[in-house]
């Protein structure tokens, strides 16, 4: 069991609700959201502001300023903050501003930044490689956790396979696996696993029912302007139905759901 902050355990009962923006683009923006997702059950705000970006030409995020946004509007709304470190040089600033450290699929190797991650005493959401077995991410989270920082998220964000409808292909199966293999919470990622709007929320309920401790979902109020990820961004009013769903499927299976 992870403990985010005041109240905030992943890795329990409660399944819990990570969402928000990909990236943060402005102070407005975030205001705009933050009370969205806060009445669609959130607990903690997400939003990118060091972005790994495939092509170095597109918006690669706000940095500090944009930190500085997220974490006193999420604040302001009783939410706690994840957030993407990109390098090990950006923990020191980081650690003012986020509540989890995220690290991304194409840094899930990073070993350098994983050990300075297991010198902090902060939780970390470690997402799987876009091709890393179940072994492969285990072992990466091994090295924060052998440094002694024993706050590790797993989190699975679909991986790559021949399939080319979808953005990436879910392993579901990587739930219960994780589960039987680790006493470390895994949430799923149903926004960058599927990269499409219309199969965020099915997948989404797949995951809480396979038994994930937390969904990360990327929510926008104006995903037609979004910088990055507008295409899997839920609408406002999707991920408010959404959340009721997920608190009849989480009683199901004996799990809670704040909504
Ligand atoms: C993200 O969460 O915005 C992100 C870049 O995800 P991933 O590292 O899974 O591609
Ligand atoms: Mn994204």
């Amino acid at each position: 069991m992870v403990g985010a902050g005041p109240g905030v355990r992943i890795g329990g009962r409660e399944v819990v609700l990570m969402a928000g923006p990909c990236t943060i683009e402005s102070r407005p923006q975030v205001e705009a959201i933050a009370p969205l997702v806060k009445q669609a059950g959130a607990r903690i705000m997400r939003g990118g502001a060091f972005k790994p970006r495939t092509s170095p030409y597109a918006f690669q995020g706000m940095g500090e300023e944009g930190l500085r946004h997220l974490h006193e509007v999420a604040a302001a709304h009783d939410l706690l903050v994840v957030s993407e470190v990109m390098d090990r040089t950006q923990i020191e600033m980081m650690i003012r501003y986020v509540d989890i450290f995220q690290v991304g699929a194409r840094n899930m190797q990073n070993f350098d930044l994983l050990k300075d991650l297991g010198k902090i005493r902060k939780p970390v959401l470690l997402k799987r490689g876009l091709s890393a077995t179940i072994e492969e991410l285990l072992l990466a989270a091994e090295y924060i956790l052998a440094g002694g920082n024993t706050q590790v998220i797993l989190c699975e964000r679909g991986i790559r396979t021949f399939e080319r409808a979808t953005r990436n292909t879910l392993d579901i199966s990587a739930i219960p696996m994780i589960k039987h293999l680790s006493h470390l919470p895994i949430v799923v990622d149903p926004s960058h696993a599927t990269g499409i709007r219309h199969m965020v929320a099915p997948v989404a309920r797949a995951a809480v029912a396979a038994g994930c401790d937390g969904l990360l979902i990327e929510v926008h109020n104006q995903p037609e302007k979004a910088l990055c990820d507008g295409a899997q961004s839920l609408l406002p009013e999707q991920m408010a139905t959404l959340s009721r769903e997920i608190h009849v499927i989480a009683g199901v299976i004996g799990r809670t759901f704040a909504s």
